[in-house]
């Protein structure tokens, strides 16, 4: 049994790595949270800032390290919040990051957006780090019990709901998050194939 380290503080997007990963990935790699201290997200990208959390893990743990960076941009607002979604209002938390979001859009008509989230793998044999997207659009009110921070609000093209009214099956194989991880598992397999 090998171990790939997730680099993150948060349940939801653990649980959501975990389902889409386990799908991807051998049966002999198990998959556990980061118990490192989280560090200072200061890159200009999402790319940079999930590099900088997985080495932070790796550089912890001494074992591969995966971590994700993710993010809505919203195209009225020149994409913002995007790598700041979860700082994007004062309290920080989802909800009310939300209610910034739906009042910044109040009466817009344009509300197109995309959740973006990039992946990184560090390993002692290289740093390999992917990028996927997801497009919809905001809808005007929230709605939906599922997922976690923008979900409520987030309508994603070709689904009649919200991405919080989807299944954790069904986010877990759509989203930016799962077309991210979908890109980064063949190296995660590779590197466990070249260690066994
Ligand atoms: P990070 O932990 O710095 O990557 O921040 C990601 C933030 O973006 C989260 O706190 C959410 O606000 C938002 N976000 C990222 N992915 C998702 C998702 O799948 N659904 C809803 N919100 C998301």
């Amino acid at each position: 049994m090998s171990t790939v380290v997730i680099a993150t503080h948060n349940a939801h997007k653990f649980a959501e790595i975990g389902e889409t990963l386990r799908a991807l990935i051998g049966p002999g790699i198990e998959l556990t949270q980061t118990d490192g201290k989280e560090p200072v997200e200061d890159g200009g990208t999402f790319e940079e800032n999930a590099l900088i959390k997985a080495r932070a893990a790796f550089r912890h743990s001494g074992l591969p390290s995966l971590a994700d960076d993710s993010g809505i941009c919203v195209d009225a607002l020149d994409g913002a919040p995007g790598i700041f979604s979860s700082r994007y209002s004062e309290e920080g938390t989802d909800a009310a990051n939300r209610t910034k979001l739906l009042t910044a859009l109040k009466g817009a008509t344009k509300r197109s957006a995309t959740f973006v989230c990039a992946v990184a793998f560090v390993t002692k044999d290289g740093e390999r780090v992917v990028r996927a997207e997801w497009p919809g659009t905001v809808r005007a009110a929230a709605k939906g019990s599922g997922g976690f921070g923008y979900d409520p609000i987030f309508a994603p093209k070709g689904f009649t709901g919200t991405a919080a009214e989807m299944t954790s099956l069904e986010k877990a194989s759509f989203s930016h998050r799962a077309r991210a991880l979908g890109l980064i598992a063949p190296a995660i397999n590779r590197y466990h194939q070249s260690k066994n």
